[in-house]
C-alpha cells in the first residue's frame, strides 16, 4: 500500500463508522422498477418525474439521431461539436423559461460551474440559500465572489446580509434552488424578485427539479436547469438575455472547454421536452401522487414531486430503507453532507408513471414499518 492508500482507507474506516461511507450499488431500471442485487423494488428514488427516459418516441428520437450523426459530438461546440439539434433545443427551452435565449452545456453541474465565475469575481458578492443544491456552492467558490450563505428561505436574514455588504461590491448575485432538491418546498421568487431589483441584484434561480413540473411564480434573470429530471435525458442549460447567452458562450469555461453533448441526448431532450409541453397531465399526475402519500401519512402536503421524510441519524435512515427494500419498495436513504446533520431521511420522488397500487403499496410499507418522521 502506498502513503496515500493508507491515509484513504483510514479515511473510509472513519466514514464507515459514522456511517456516511457511500458506495456504488448496479441499479437496472425498467419504467418504475429498479432491480439492485437480483432484487426488484417500486422506485421512490429516481427524478424521472415525467417517465420520459423510457418514452418510446424519446427513444425513437434518439436511436434516429444517432443513426444520423453517430454517436459522439466529435468537439466542443466552438470547434465543430454545434451539431444542428442544438438550435431548436436551445429555442425550445427558452420560449418555455420564458427568456431571450438558453445555452446547453454538458450537465447541470457544468453549467453552475460555468456560469457563475463567467459572470462574478473578486470585486463581487453572491448571496447563496443555505440549501442550494452543492453545484451552485461549488460555482460561486471558483468564482472567488465574497459568498454570503443566508437561512433557507428566510428573507429577514437575507435582508440583513444585503444591508451590512451589498454596498462594498460591484456586482451581487442571489443564489436559490426554485424546488429544493432534498426537501421539495419552493423558493419565495416573488419577493426575491422585489428584493433583487432594489438592491441591484442578479437573482439566478437552479430549476433542476421545477422544469416540467412546477410553474415559477416570477421570473429571475437567470434560469439554470438540468435535462436528467423531467426531461429524462442529459445536459444542462441556462436561460436568460440574448446578451448574457452570447457572453457565456465566450467566457464559461466549462462551455468552451468541453465536449458537445452527443447528438443522440439532444435529440431525446427534444422530444421529451415537446411529449412535456403537449402533455401537461403528467406533471399534474406526479404532484397527485406525490399528495396522496403525504395525505396518507399526514406529512404535509407538497408542490413538487420531492417527499422528505426526515428520520435524523443516518443509521435510522439506513434502516428504514433497509426495511422497505425487504418489503420490494426502494427509497435511498440520504445523509449529511448532502443534507445538514441530524436530518438523514428518505427522500420519496414521484413520477407520473407510478401506479396506484404502487402507491398504494409504499403507503402500506410505511406504515407497517411506522416510518412518518
Ligand atoms: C441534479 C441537480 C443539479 C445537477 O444537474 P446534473 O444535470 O445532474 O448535473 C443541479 N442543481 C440541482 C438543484 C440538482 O438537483
Amino acid at each position: 500500500m502506498t502513503v496515500l492508500d493508507e491515509t484513504l482507507t483510514a479515511e473510509l474506516a472513519a466514514l464507515e463508522r459514522d456511517a456516511r461511507r457511500r458506495t456504488l450499488k448496479p441499479s437496472a431500471r425498467r419504467g418504475t422498477t429498479v432491480t439492485r442485487e437480483g432484487q426488484p423494488g417500486i422506485s421512490f428514488s429516481c427524478n424521472d418525474y415525467l417517465g420520459l427516459s423510457q418514452h418510446p418516441k424519446v427513444i425513437a428520437a434518439a436511436s434516429a439521431a444517432l443513426q444520423s450523426y453517430g454517436a459522439g459530438a466529435g468537439a466542443s461546440r466552438l470547434v465543430t461539436g454545434d451539431h444542428p439539434l442544438y438550435a431548436p433545443l436551445e429555442a425550445k427551452i427558452a420560449k418555455l423559461k420564458g427568456m431571450e435565449a438558453a445555452l446547453i452545456f454538458g450537465s447541470g453541474y457544468l453549467t453552475n460551474l460555468g456560469t457563475i465565475p463567467a459572470l462574478m469575481g473578486k470585486e463581487d458578492i453572491i448571496f447563496a440559500d443555505k440549501w442550494v443544491h452543492a453545484c451552485l456552492i461549488d460555482g460561486a467558490q471558483l468564482s472567488g465572489a465574497m459568498l454570503k450563505r443566508f437561512r433557507h428561505n428566510d428573507l429577514t436574514h437575507l435582508k440583513s446580509l444585503i444591508a451590512d455588504h451589498r454596498g462594498q461590491y460591484q456586482r451581487a448575485m442571489i443564489l436559490v434552488d426554485h424546488v429544493y432538491s432534498m426537501d421539495g418546498d419552493l423558493a419565495p421568487l416573488v419577493e426575491l424578485r422585489q428584493l433583487a431589483d432594489a438592491h441591484d441584484i442578479i437573482l439566478l434561480a437552479d430549476d433542476a427539479h421545477g422544469f416540467g413540473i412546477v410553474k415559477a411564480a416570477a421570473q429571475p434573470d437567470i434560469w439554470m436547469g438540468t435535462l436528467s429530471k423531467a426531461v429524462g435525458g442529459y445536459g444542462g442549460y441556462v436561460a436568460a438575455s440574448r446578451t448574457v447567452v452570447d457572453y457565456l458562450i465566450t467566457a464559461a469555461r466549462s462551455f468552451v472547454f468541453s465536449t458537445g453533448l452527443p447528438p443522440a441526448t439532444c435529440a431525446a431532450a427534444l422530444e421529451a421536452i415537446t411529449i412535456m409541453e403537449h402533455e401537461p397531465e403528467r406533471a399534474k399526475r406526479a404532484l397527485g401522487q406525490a399528495n396522496r402519500v403525504c395525505l396518507a401519512l399526514g406529512l404535509p402536503l407538497t408542490k413538487s414531486t420531492i417527499v422528505p421524510i426526515i428520520l435524523g441519524e443516518e443509521v435510522k435512515a439506513l434502516a428504514a430503507a433497509e426495511a422497505l427494500r425487504k418489503r420490494g419498495i426502494l427509497a435511498v436513504a440520504i445523509r449529511p453532507p448532502t443534507v445538514p446533520p441530524g436530518t438523514a431521511r428518505l427522500r420519496l420522488t414521484f413520477s407520473a408513471e407510478h401506479t396506484d397500487e404502487q402507491i398504494d403499496a409504499l403507503i402500506d410499507a410505511l406504515k407497517a414499518e411506522g416510518i412518518h418522521g
